[in-house]
């Protein structure tokens, strides 16, 4: 038996794994006891990696070969590299010299690896020359980005996962560790069973696991986060628990936040919330008080048409208290994907440039052409997720190149996506799984590799860069991601290129990251100290890690000097405002969408371990039963659920953890596993065939979190 070490590809906590396999095949996996994210422990999905690579699933369930149609309405059909790789290079020529580079889209995702996410930014802005490629991570954390940028001056978190064992207060907002960040929270819980007094409180519209262990758990109406700070700041202001000697030297922008603050009283904010004042008051006392405070926060404050908002009038809470820059004490936003915070690093997004930079910004355009050996990087503004779609509904974008993501399922409003997605000319999917809604619409399927089979690495919520490793090699014809793209690419340069040295030199994922670390030499991020082999000898490190340097940095701003020119934190003054679609008659309640504990996104992956279907099989829509009778609903109903854009048909279930007047779903939920027979027809599925596209307009992250529906029974007109 061989063992690899490596790491989950399932979550941005980033859990070390040892990978078992024999005779080519992978057999087990473990947690690795000396990885510092998990320490040995393994969650249920991470436990059960090992049967996601299980010989049935290798034989039914893995796409193995490239495959290609030549027309919408043929049948899909096996094919080779070379031709694929050709009919790709030739059909991208085309329509970049009839319509421009602006008519190609790439729609990346958090799962790939630094070194995919790299050939795939080169592909698109050095050769293409589009900035059209954005990530499913713009569904998961832009908007901390944004508020990380605003606040504290670059995108970085400046906490890490050991202030849990130094934090005296834990405040958990618009997150649910527990079953989304499982091996984070026993951590939690294990510093809470060694030092009882610590505080948790969990800001949540649902009563979930975590907000049964906290100590306060504020039941906020959904969307009402900056109204909440707001009254806490207020609260923190009038009680003298301000630390003014850090705002006056660390700080700019409080008088007008302060002038903000003054009209949001504890006792407006928590009729806003829908919450007791007394708990507001409750917890700005230990917000402040406390020694150590340390915020975790997630998807119920990014996924929000004012999720910048959400993350910056949170920042100005510790920024207002001091609870910054000392061990325990930091705004820590979680990462959902396990290489989400890799994605940010390389640039790998519409709004980005590799190593914090900015595509506005024509000196960073320059810096990056470069390192690259290109004479520009384009300057028109890239299209984000939500933005890429619609254009390519609207006839724009003519050709979309989508890997490792499942956008027919996860974006909101899917009879949108799917529209779009039926007008291109040419939709590409770079994907592992067989049979998830996108495939439905391919036109040209290329096989990728997956965990245990790749070599590169990732980075995770605490700025911990671990290496994944390769157990055994790919099935079939499958490769790795970066292979993909740069075989293509070499196809491409003759034509965009002619007589140019190629751009794609690449036999080795070092090699893209070894490129991917000179664009973060000098930066805040650097990492110009850090090489595989030191990874491969010290084990995950954390950045910066400057050449020179002995290790990586655990915490950030310690000496009080933030990363804006003046080395001051910027207070944010931005008003509460209510979700972009509200309620009415027609649509009377708010619905929410959330994570089950044991599956993962889309479950393409998950999916395939029936033991994680365990904790629950079925997609069931959960509202409380104070609610129900009066519509006359009851438990195991089947009814329809609509929305201003779709309906679809759900179990319904009371439960009293979800607030009044609001029901939630579950965001895994949608998958149809098609395959080859076109997209048109498609069911919609999930709760994305409700969801609004709206979003937040600095972050562009669309409104997953909050939909205005109807629900009545299925027999009922
Ligand atoms: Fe994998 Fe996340 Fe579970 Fe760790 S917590 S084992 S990274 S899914």
């Amino acid at each position: 038996m061989l063992e690899t070490k490596s790491t989950c590809p399932y979550c941005g906590v980033g859990c070390g794994i040892i990978i078992e396999s024999e005779a080519g095949a992978i057999t087990g996996v473990r947690g690795d006891p000396e990885h510092p994210a998990n320490f040995g422990r393994l969650c249920s999905k991470g436990s059960t990696l090992h049967l996601t690579a299980a010989p049935v699933v290798l034989q039914t369930r893995r796409l193995l070969q490239p495959m290609l149609r030549a027309e919408r309405t043929a049948p899909m059909k096996a094919s080779s590299w070379d031709a694929v790789n050709q009919h790709v290079a030739d059909k991208l020529a085309a329509v970049i010299g009839e319509h421009g580079p602006d008519s190609v889209g790439f729609y990346i995702s958090g799962q790939l690896l630094t070194e995919d996410y790299h050939a795939f930014n080169k592909l698109a802005r050095a050769l293409v020359g589009t900035n059209n490629i954005d990530s499913n991570s713009r569904l998961c954390m832009s908007s901390a980005v944004v508020g990380y940028k605003q606040s504290l001056g670059v995108d970085a978190p400046p906490a890490c996962y050991e202030d849990l064992d130094h934090a005296d207060c834990v405040f958990i907002s618009g997150a649910n560790p527990a079953w989304a960040h499982p091996i984070l929270f026993r951590r939690l819980e294990a510093a809470k069973a060694s030092r009882p007094a610590m505080k948790v409180i969990v800001v949540d519209p649902r009563r979930t696991e975590s907000a049964e262990f906290a100590d306060l758990h504020l039941q906020i109406l959904p969307g009402t986060d900056v109204a909440l700070c707001l009254g806490l700041l207020h609260a923190c202001i009038w009680d003298g628990l301000l630390a003014q000697p850090f705002i006056d030297a660390h700080t700019t922008g409080f008088a007008e936040l302060k002038a903000l603050a003054r009209d949001m009283t504890p006792a407006q904010a928590a009729r806003i919330c829908g919450i007791k004042e007394v708990e507001l008051l409750q917890a700005a006392r230990w917000f402040a008080q406390s020694p150590a405070t340390l915020s975790l926060y997630c998807q119920g404050l990014n996924q929000s048409s004012s999720g910048t908002a959400k993350n910056t009038a949170l920042i100005n809470l510790h920024l207002a208290t001091g609870q910054i820059g000392r061990p325990g004490a930091g705004p820590f936003s979680l990462t959902g994907q396990p290489n989400a915070m890799g994605g940010r690093e390389v640039g790998g997004m519409a709004t980005l440039l590799p190593g914090h930079r900015d595509p506005n910004d024509a000196a960073h355009r320059a810096e990056i052409a470069a390192l690259w050996g290109v004479d520009a990087l384009p300057s028109r503004p890239g299209k984000t997720a939500v933005e890429l779609f619609e254009a390519a509904a609207r006839g724009e974008v003519k050709v979309l190149w989508i890997a490792c993501t499942n956008p027919a399922q996860s974006l909101p409003d899917q009879a949108l996506v799917r529209r779009a997605l039926e007008r291109c000319e040419l939709v590409i999917l770079q994907e592992c799984f067989a049979g998830t809604a996108t495939a439905a619409y391919a036109d040209v399927i290329l096989p990728a590799a997956t965990w245990g089979e790749k070599d590169g690495s990732v980075t995770n919520s605490e700025r911990r860069i671990s290496r994944v490793r390769a157990a055994i090699a790919p099935p079939g014809e499958a490769r790795s991601d970066w292979q993909i793209v740069r075989d293509v690419a070499r196809l491409l340069e003759p034509v965009l290129r002619p007589g140019r040295a190629s751009l794609f030199d690449f036999e080795r994922s070092e090699a893209l990251w070894l490129e991917h670390r000179e664009a973060t030499r000098g930066r805040d991020l650097d990492i110009s100290g850090l090489s595989y082999a030191l990874l491969d000898r010290d084990g995950p490190q954390q950045w910066p890690f400057p050449e020179g340097a002995l290790k990586g940095r655990a915490r950030l701003y310690e000496d009080g000097r933030f990363a804006a020119p003046d080395g001051r934190a910027r207070f944010i003054a931005k008003p509460y405002q209510a979700c972009a679609e509200q309620v009415d008659a027609r649509f009377p309640l708010g619905l929410t969408t959330s994570r089950m504990r044991d599956q993962w996104h889309g479950m393409s992956r998950s999916g395939v371990v029936s033991r994680l279907f365990g904790h629950s099989g079925a997609p069931v829509l959960r509202m409380n039963p104070q609610d129900m009778p009066r519509r006359g609903l009851k438990d195991g109903d089947l009814v329809r659920v609509r929305s201003r854009r779709g309906e679809i048909t759900l179990l319904l279930l009371g439960d009293a953890d979800v607030g009044a007047a609001q029901a939630d779903l579950a965001m895994h939920w949608g998958q149809e596993f098609v395959s080859g027979r076109g997209g048109q027809g498609q069911p919609l599925l999930g709760a994305n065939a409700l969801t609004q596209p709206a979003f937040c307009p600095d972050s562009k992250q669309p409104e997953l979190k909050f939909t205005a529906v109807d629900i009545k029974r299925l027999d009922l007109p």
